[in-house]
């Protein structure tokens, strides 16, 4: 797989940026995406708000900030996608470089957005950041996600909201962990839903504290208020929540949630959730709820997340610092694929004591599971 193109980079298309804003002096890129999903358009006016604000008093202190819009054809109209979700899809190889690419909109969004993101890339003179705003379709609180990488995870921990553990195995091919592999520290934000103003200032607090976090301004009052922002939004929720369940929905099974859910909103094993045309949908296990489907395009009906604790995150930590992963391929029924050697292969049948939750811990993620042959990949770091 080859990780840089041969070809050469255009500029990006004016249209795509939103800002492009140069301190004077070199330092660290913030590359801020938004609307990857053509149908969530508050992270565009908090990029917006900020980059004035950063325009009109020089307060840039070091580095480059970039805004780029995600899926341009879509938010033109308004919808999710206009074929295919276009934060899926970002596989192994780079977008553009396989002969089968740019058969639909979307395929064409993802090669200017990826060399949009490269271009900024080998602009910069440190290292690159990059944040993907979103929001959802029923009601929540803003949380993080990202490919569970330390470096990610810290850059995530700059925001005193949740972050999501685990949602990257449910999630194939997003830009966040796409751009992780290839060394940019990423994270994805949820702001709350589509139309609440409230998602604009939470996402724009967010793009503060992240300018903050990489050294790009000096401590202003709009990172203080943003803490307290956003660590008002978080008030009683945990600061780290594990996927333990998803609903899959398939286009023409008639998902449809039922009135009222919210993200974070605790429910009980067996509570009655949504109705498709086949049945009524359950709870399957105690948690919280986690981004309830109120939109017609989505494959994710519901997720349900249990709290992390806080010793886990520790512990994991510590694993990764020393480099633990490296006795992973050592256990019985587990091997490396020479073909990926970031991908272990489990042997369930011998390595029945191998629990995910432990490779977890070593840094590793589940890429799939079948016939009791378990495949996971290390994340970056
Ligand atoms: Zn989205």
């Amino acid at each position: 797989v080859s990780t840089s193109t041969s070809r050469r980079l255009p500029e990006p298309n004016a249209s795509r940026v939103i800002a492009r804003l140069a301190a004077p002096s070199p330092g660290p890129t913030l590359i801020c995406v938004t609307a990857l999903h053509g149908n969530e358009p508050a992270g565009l006016t908090a990029i917006r708000r900020v980059t004035q604000r950063l325009a009109d008093s020089k307060l840039l202190r070091r580095g480059t900030l970039w805004g780029l819009i995600g899926n341009q054809q879509a938010l033109a109209v308004g919808r999710r996608f206009i074929d295919r979700d276009l934060n899926r899809g970002w596989g192994r190889s780079t977008p553009g470089s396989s002969a089968a690419s740019a058969h639909s909109a979307e395929d064409s969004e993802q090669v200017e957005v990826w060399d949009a993101i490269e271009f900024a890339k080998h602009q910069s003179t440190g290292p690159v950041f990059l944040i993907d705003l979103h929001t959802t379709s029923g009601r929540g609180k803003p949380f993080t996600v990202f490919a569970d990488a330390l470096a990610c995870r810290q850059f995530a921990l700059v925001l005193p909201c949740p972050i999501i553990l685990g949602l990257e195995e449910h999630l194939e091919g997003t830009l966040i962990e796409y751009a992780t592999r290839r060394g940019l520290v990423s994270i994805a934000i949820e702001g709350g839903q589509h139309t609440d103003p409230g998602s604009v200032n939470a996402l724009e607090a967010s793009v503060w504290l992240a300018l903050r976090s990489c050294r790009l301004i000096d401590r202003l009052s709009e990172v203080a208020s943003g803490y307290t922002l956003l660590e008002r939004e978080a008030a009683g929720l945990p600061r780290a929540v594990e996927v333990r369940a998803r609903h899959a929905v398939t286009p023409g099974d008639g998902f449809r949630m039922h009135q009222g859910f919210a993200t974070f909103d605790r429910v009980r094993i067996g509570q009655l959730l949504a109705a498709d045309r086949a049945r009524e949908i359950q709870a399957p296990r105690d948690g919280y709820l986690l981004m309830p489907l109120y939109q017609e395009q989505g494959d994710d009906g519901f997720f349900i997340v249990t709290s992390v604790r806080r010793i886990w995150l520790v512990l994991s930590r510590l694993l990764r610092a020393a480099r633990a992963d490296r006795i992973a391929a050592w256990l019985p029924g587990v091997r490396r694929d020479p073909d990926h050697p970031d991908d272990l292969v489990v042997d369930r049948a011998v390595a029945r004591w191998v629990a995910l939750e432990l490779l977890h811990l070593l840094g590793y993620r589940k890429l799939c599971e079948a016939n009791n042959i378990l495949r996971v990949t290390k994340q970056h770091d």
